[in-house]
């Protein structure tokens, strides 16, 4: 008897201490970042969803239902950056995917950089860096903590949503090179003289020739009531003309003839592209294979694109989120076998929402609209050139709700900039769907019980925001170029565009959830706390502490 109970202890002991002990640092950390995808569609699609994707890390991890981002314009580039550094724009110097640049004299793409070169194709996809972010990530932190023996790997379609999260120190980020369908670098990342090898046999296997061989029709069969089904006029977006007009199922191979490996980017199968090669750079880069934490950053562009061209209630987005809910299954799965649930810390959220689309709010009722920015310049010259008798080129551009004046222009010409500024608030203040319009100057002085004014603030970075900001009405956006027909897109304050899922799965990580305010700048800090390292060097946010086990 007695040996039979030292058997049990025994086995019991060992049994503890092989399955069920936390280590003290996990092997990886994996961040999941879903592009637009806003926090109703963890639970929308619910029904449809299998048990081991999102419904397995709200069921076995900690889920933070209450994560806003904390300021605006709400877009890709400044989200990827909040979510890695703790920080908003008005620190991270993030302020938008693209803006006038004050620096560099002219329109600028984000991550652009013409110093580097493409590594891997002979396109210009490649000519990219980390340099405009000017905080540090907390993957930065990680490598700089133990002097670069944590691996960091970062991977999307999108070259932000790459390159943002991977920092300015990491080992490798890529990203998807559309002419050749390729995953590509650049030169900026050291490792890069050329192509890796195993990233060569990655793409020599050619997967977007086999994803887009077939139709995209739906994975579940029948109705999807989740979505509408008289959807037909509004899902319209104009950002990939060749889907106007039809309707699933797609003939894939055959829209390829116009999009080219692009529409890769517009089916769900992107995102099963970057899972695949997610994996992959696992595997070959031999991450989390030995104590000290390697850190992989995952962003699924494939729903933003999506949502973009079709809205957030097409069954286009719902087939998405389906197809994508088997992926993050099969991610699980992969992390189970490979490491163990307690090996890993994963998190999951997006960059920012997404918007109803205006047209279909109108006929239901609901005040909505699309400004028309992309033509406000021109109006706004010949305004300035009326009131003040003087025509010149006062704008340098009106992007993200902001307007850059020239100042040069305004000195040559003698024009005081408060007259300028004046005619362009008080045009701008009786258009329709406009909420309010002021300078930088005024929006900083605003007591924060004015709406958004704390929000508007940390999108504002004081060398490279727009001198005139303007705040729309709820449902309003102001891309009339790409969806105001139909589609959506995002980029404002309210709850629709901040209002994101956040879980905590895996390493150290309680089962649970909370309906408490989280900032989105608060996943930078709990990741550091965690892993007991610095903070990024520009945080604002706070630690989530009751995500933890013992808290
Ligand atoms: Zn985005």
């Amino acid at each position: 008897m007695r040996i039979l109970l030292l058997f049990f202890v025994l086995i019991f002991t060992t049994f503890n201490t092989v399955f069920s002990q936390t280590p003290a640092k996990p092997k990886l950390v994996v961040g999941i970042v879903v592009d637009q995808m806003r926090y109703d569609f963890l639970y929308r699609y619910e029904s449809k969803y299998v048990s081991g994707g999102f419904k397995r890390l709200l069921g076995e991890g900690f889920s933070c239902e209450n994560t806003h981002y904390n300021y605006a314009p709400t877009y890709t580039g400044p989200g990827h950056a909040a979510i890695y550094t703790g920080a908003t724009p008005s620190v991270s110097g993030i302020i938008g995917n693209e803006w006038w640049d004050p620096e560099w004299r002219k329109h600028r793409y984000v991550t652009t950089d013409e110093r580097y070169k493409t590594v891997g194709s002979t396109s210009d996809k490649g000519q990219h860096s980390p340099s405009v972010l000017l905080s540090t990530t907390i993957t930065d932190e990680l490598r700089l903590s133990n002097n670069f023996q944590s691996k960091v790997a970062s991977v999307c379609l999108k070259d932000r949503g790459s390159i943002l999260p991977a920092g300015h120190i990491p080992n490798a980020a890529y990203w998807f090179d559309d002419p050749t369908g390729n995953w590509i670098t650049s030169t900026y990342y050291p490792d890069s003289v050329g192509l890796p090898k195993w990233v060569q046999d990655f793409n020599a296997r050619r997967l977007p020739d086999t994803l887009l061989s077939k139709n995209w029709d739906k994975i579940v069969s029948g109705p999807y009531h989740e979505s509408f089904a008289d959807w037909d006029k509004y899902n319209d977006g104009d950002y990939a003309r060749y889907f106007i007009g039809k309707k699933m199922p797609y003939d894939l191979p055959d829209l390829k003839k116009t999009g080219g490996y692009s529409l890769l980017r517009f089916t769900p199968f992107g995102s099963t592209y970057t899972l695949d090669f997610a994996m992959e750079a696992v595997n070959r880069m031999q991450l989390g294979a030995d104590e000290v934490p390697d850190f992989l950053c995952i962003s699924f562009s494939g729903p933003d694109y999506c949502g973009h061209q079709f809205g957030i209630h097409a069954e286009e987005t719902e087939d998405t989120y389906l197809r994508l809910d088997r992926d993050i299954a099969r991610f699980l799965e992969f992390l189970d076998k490979k490491f163990g649930k307690n090996n890993v810390l994963v998190f999951l959220t997006a960059d920012h929402g997404g918007a109803e689309t205006p047209v279909h709010l109108n006929d239901l009722r609901i005040p909505a609209g699309v400004f028309p920015e992309s033509q406000t310049e021109e109006i706004l010259e010949k305004a300035i050139a009326a009131a003040l008798g003087i025509p010149g080129n006062f704008i340098h551009e009106v992007g993200n709700q902001q307007v850059w004046l020239n100042w040069d222009a305004m000195a040559d010409l003698d024009v005081k900039p408060e007259d300028v500024a004046s005619v362009i608030i008080d045009y701008l203040r009786a258009q329709p769907g406009v909420y309010d319009a002021f300078t930088r100057e005024e929006l900083m002085m605003f007591p924060p019980e004015y709406p958004f004014a704390p929000e508007l603030r940390r999108g504002i970075h004081p060398r490279r925001s727009g001198d005139i900001i303007f705040q729309l009405d709820p449902a309003w956006h102001a891309d009339d170029k790409g969806f105001s027909k139909g589609g959506t897109t995002h980029g404002s304050p309210y709850p629709y565009d901040t209002h994101v899922p956040l879980i905590w799965y895996g390493w150290k990580v309680k089962t649970g959830e909370t309906f408490a305010p989280v900032s989105i700048t608060d996943i930078a800090p709990t990741l550091a706390a965690m892993l007991r390292i610095m903070e990024p060097n520009g945080n604002q946010g706070n630690v989530i502490q009751e995500i933890m086990v013992g808290n």
